[in-house]
This record gives C-alpha cells, sequence and structure tokens, in this order.
C-alpha cells in the first residue's frame, strides 16, 4: 500500500504561553512513500517526527493537508479504520496478560464477518510470534521477557492484523546496543517478509542508513531530502544533511570560491568554473582524502589512531568548523605521528561545497 502526503501540516499551540506563535511540528509535506518499502523518517530530536508518525496513523488531526493509502483519502478515517499497525520506543505492552494473549489482543474486538473463533485467534498469534521468533514465550507475562523479547510482542501484535502500513516510532531507543544491533536486522528481515510497507522513525542516522531502503530527512518540522540511503549520503542537498549523515562526521571548512577557484585559507583546492566569488562552506567526508606531502590541503597532526583496517588522521585547520578533523585512510599508509602537519589531496566525489547564506549545495 503506498502512502501519500499532501501538503501535511501539523500546528500545535507554543507550549510556552509566552510565544504567541504556533509550533509547526510538520510543514507542508509532500511525498510519496512507495508500496512495500521500508521507509526512515529521519532527523533529531524535536523536528516532528513522531507527529508525522500520528498524523499518518490519524492519532493526530492535521491542520492542513491530506493523507492518502494508495488511492484512497484517510484523512478523517479514525486509527483504528486505517489498517496500520503501531511499535512504540516503550513496547506498551499488557503487563497481566501473557505474550500470547497481548498478540491476540487487536483481535478480539474484530467485528461481523472479520470476527474470529478462538481457535482462529490463536493460530493467528502462533503464526505471528513465529514471524518474529517470539513463539517459545507464549505462555510468559511482559515481565518475564527482556527488553528485546518485549519489542518483538510489540511487533508481533502490531502485525497480528496484517496491517496495510506499519508504523514504528524509535522502537529500539529503549534497547542496549547490541540488541539494537539484533533487532533492527529482525525488523529489516520481517518487512522483506511480510512487504507490508513500513515507516521506521529514528534520530539514529546509522540504524536509518542501515536498514532502510529509502530515508527521508526532517529538520524544524521542514523537509529535507529523500532517497535511498546511498544516494542521500553522497548526494546532500544541504549542509545540514551533510552533517547529519556519516560516522565520523563531514568535516566543514569555511571556504571562498574567489576567480573561478575554491579556496580554503590561502590554499587553492580545485577549479570552481563559472561560479561567481562568494563564501562557502567545503565539506570533507572522512573517507574523501589521500595522504600526499604535496597535497592541497594541510592540517595540524594532533594523533594517529590505528584501528585494524584503516587508520584515522585526527588533526585541526584554522579554517574548520570542526573543533577537530578526522579522516579516515588505509592502514597501509603511514604517518610519523611527530609530524606537525599533514597534507591532503581530495576527492572531487567526496568534497561538497555549500552557499554560506544559504547552506544549499553548489555544484562544483
Ligand atoms: P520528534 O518525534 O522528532 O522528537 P515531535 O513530533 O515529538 O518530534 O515534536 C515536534 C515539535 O512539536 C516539538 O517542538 C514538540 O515540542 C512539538 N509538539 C509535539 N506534540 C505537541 C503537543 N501535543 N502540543 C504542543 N507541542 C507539541
Ligand atoms: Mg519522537
Amino acid at each position: 500500500m503506498k502512502v501519500v502526503l499532501e501538503h501535511l501540516t501539523k500546528k500545535f499551540p507554543n507550549r510556552n504561553k509566552k510565544i504567541k506563535e504556533d509550533v509547526i511540528a510538520v510543514n507542508d509535506f509532500n511525498f510519496e512513500i512507495p508500496d512495500g518499502k521500508l521507509i526512515g523518517l529521519l532527523g533529531p530530536s524535536g523536528c516532528g517526527k513522531s507527529t508525522m508518525l500520528n498524523l499518518i496513523s490519524g492519532l493526530e488531526t492535521p491542520t492542513e493537508g491530506k493523507i492518502f493509502f494508495g488511492e484512497d483519502d484517510v484523512t478523517k478515517l479514525p486509527p483504528e479504520n486505517r489498517g496500520i499497525g503501531l511499535v512504540f520506543q516503550n513496547y506498551a505492552l499488557y503487563p497481566h496478560l501473557t505474550v500470547e494473549k497481548n498478540i491476540m489482543f487487536p483481535l478480539e474486538n474484530l467485528k461481523g464477518d472479520k470476527k474470529l473463533t478462538k481457535e482462529e485467534m490463536k493460530k493467528k498469534a502462533l503464526e505471528t510470534a513465529k514471524l518474529v521468533q517470539i513463539d517459545a514465550y507464549m505462555e510468559r507475562k511482559p515481565a518475564e521477557l527482556s527488553g528485546g523479547q518485549q519489542q518483538r510482542v510489540a511487533i508481533a501484535r502490531a502485525l497480528v492484523k496484517l496491517p496495510k502500513v506499519l508504523l514504528l516510532d524509535e522502537p529500539l531507543s529503549n534497547l542496549d546496543a547490541r540488541l539494537r544491533l539484533q533487532t533492527r536486522e529482525e525488523i529489516r528481515r520481517i518487512q522483506r517478509e511480510t512487504k507490508i510497507t513500513t515507516i521506521f522513525v529514528t534520530h539514529d542516522q546509522e540504524e536509518a542508513m542501515s536498514i532502510s531502503d529509502m530515508i527521508v530527512v526532517m529538520k524544524d518540522g521542514l523537509f529535507q531530502q529523500m532517497g535511498k540511503p546511498q544516494e542521500v549520503y553522497n548526494e546532500p542537498v544541504n549542509l545540514f544533511v551533510a552533517k547529519f549523515l556519516g560516522t565520523p562526521p563531514i568535516n566543514v571548512f569555511k571556504a571562498k570560491i574567489k576567480k573561478e577557484k575554491l579556496y580554503i585559507g590561502e590554499a587553492e583546492i580545485c577549479d570552481a568554473k563559472n561560479l561567481s566569488d562568494r563564501d562557502v562552506f567545503a565539506g570533507i567526508r572522512p573517507e574523501g582524502v589521500i595522504l600526499n606531502p604535496k597535497g592541497r590541503l594541510t592540517c595540524k597532526l594532533d594523533r594517529v589512531e590505528v584501528m585494524g583496517r584503516d587508520t584515522s588522521v585526527v588533526c585541526t585547520n584554522d579554517h574548520a568548523t570542526n573543533d577537530i578533523l578526522r579522516f579516515i585512510i588505509p592502514a597501509e599508509n603511514k604517518i610519523d605521528e611527530d609530524d606537525k602537519t599533514v597534507s591532503f589531496d581530495i576527492k572531487p566525489s567526496k568534497l561538497h561545497v555549500f552557499d554560506a547564506k544559504t547552506e544549499e549545495v553548489i555544484k562544483l
């Protein structure tokens, strides 16, 4: 089931009563989520991700705009009639019910010709429990399960009615690092198996990049960019997106275009054909340099960290906006830690230039 958002907007009265203006939690969103895909909705805390999910689920009513599931306008439909499954950060299971009863719960109040017998409900609950690999614990209560297992039960409960759209709001945030990794792989597998259109909300770029078919990046209620994770990483449309994606983060320099050349300080970095003089930001991905004593970019060497396959060169530069810069080079490249400076060539595909005022990308 594809999901289409048209001019979707949600305003809230400001919680700070002294401020008259509304908070625009979701600001004029237009996009189409293709059928059967897993979309990562990504942005910093407070940017409107949960509000967006609540609008799609029907828990919130939009101030403006429309939501379509397939060709159907569902904007005014109550949540229970939308055919959605919801999973939240705090698993919100019924503590007094067994795993089986928790998973069966959404089936209990089906009406009319959809009404199921106890046996049918038990069968469906077991099938779904198998899908999320929790079927060995059907008789346990939530308190007798680990966080990861509880979250699987919550996912099973969201899936048992075979929703048209599955909505997950930071489902892994309460899990420790190892379980987080494992559970995100599980979610990916379950999504592939069921092919249910899924929206996965997270503030963790690595999480979104690793499991999503497509990511949507938002900031302050505003759409920034949508695309395959690697495309967005390779072609960020603005400085915010460039900085938000990638670990270690992109290295950003205050730079200038002058006489059709790009400069960082006095260092001429590359051509900037047909571009007028202006201030810019130059972003270089950590993997975007090649060690060269005669390279155009010179930084003060702080330290070198060898990490198996790679070497991380930690350095500084007076023109950088990052306090420390981090470049990743192959471990075979030897650097003398006693050197005061280190110089690099820059790989053109890893260099991104943004207008200093608008912070929009400039193509060199
Ligand atoms: P996220 O999930 O990305 O952290 P939210 O969607 O929860 O962000 O919130 C987006 C913005 O809307 C925030 O500024 C938040 O304070 C505000 N907001 C969310 N819900 C309400 C509400 N019920 N009343 C007032 N403001 C709200
Ligand atoms: Mg949220």
